[in-house]
């Protein structure tokens, strides 16, 4: 029996729909600018015939579940949401194909990537690392997970977002510039994927940001909805 000199983190994990058992979460890897209008609204429009998929992380403890209401964040004052499609990942791959991606898919979920847009524009327009901009706690908000099934391999569906009720981004997954396949195989070739990494697979147009009292709903057609409220600063 190990002994540590103080309580270990938990294990941080996520409801599944049609089941007890629990999702248990490795790594949260998010995908940047994978809708052609949302890297546009950003000011750094994607040409997928030159440029490859790059990836940011965040810490498992960043996660909450769908429901909650998070305090206001410290340190910013433009606290975006990104409604995203998250994929769950029930295999192990390494140097993937693009057929491999059925097996290595558990299931699916709605996510909200948010943001301190402020601290990450800093960061990016100084070359530094993006971490005080998304890695953040509380940052990852997720829906339960609806296993795979006959959903297959997501290639097109609704992805929608609102404030207060008021429609804020509305677009399809068949406009992901890199889709599932291709974000498994290219991820693949720099890490050893594992059952229980989630991917953040991006946000498309009309990001923005909310404030104290703000309720944020999210849908992906087929797997479900993510809500989240913002309270007070801490
Ligand atoms: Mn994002």
């Amino acid at each position: 029996m190990t002994h540590y000199l103080f309580p270990p983190t938990p294990v941080f994990s996520l409801p599944v729909q049609g089941t007890d058992a629990r999702f248990a979460v490795n790594r949260i890897f998010c995908v940047g600018r994978n809708y052609h209008a949302h890297a546009v609204e950003m000011g750094r429009p994607v040409d997928k015939s030159t440029m490859k998929p790059f990836y940011f992380n965040k810490s498992a403890s960043t996660l909450v579940e769908s429901g909650a209401t998070v305090p206001y964040p410290c340190g910013t004052s433009n606290y975006h949401f990104e409604m995203e499609l998250v994929v769950a990942l029930g295999a192990s791959g390494f140097r993937l194909q693009e057929a491999d991606a059925a097996r290595m898919i558990y299931g699916y979920a709605a996510g909200l990537d948010m943001t301190r847009r402020d601290l990450q524009l800093v960061a990016r327009d100084q070359g530094r690392p993006w971490d005080l901009g998304k890695d953040f706690e509380k940052s990852a908000v997720c829906s339960t997970i609806v296993p795979r099934g006959n959903l297959g391999v997501l290639q097109a569906g609704a992805i929608a977002l609102q404030v207060n009720g008021v429609p804020k981004q509305t677009a399809d997954l068949s406009q992901l510039i890199w889709n599932i396949p291709e974000l498994l195989a290219d991820l693949s070739q720099y890490y050893h994927l594992q059952a229980g990494d989630l991917i953040y697979t991006g946000t498309p147009e009309g990001v923005g940001a909310v404030v104290t009292g703000d309720r944020i709903t999210g849908q992906i057609a087929q797997v479900g909805e993510v809500q989240l409220t913002i309270g007070t600063p801490e």
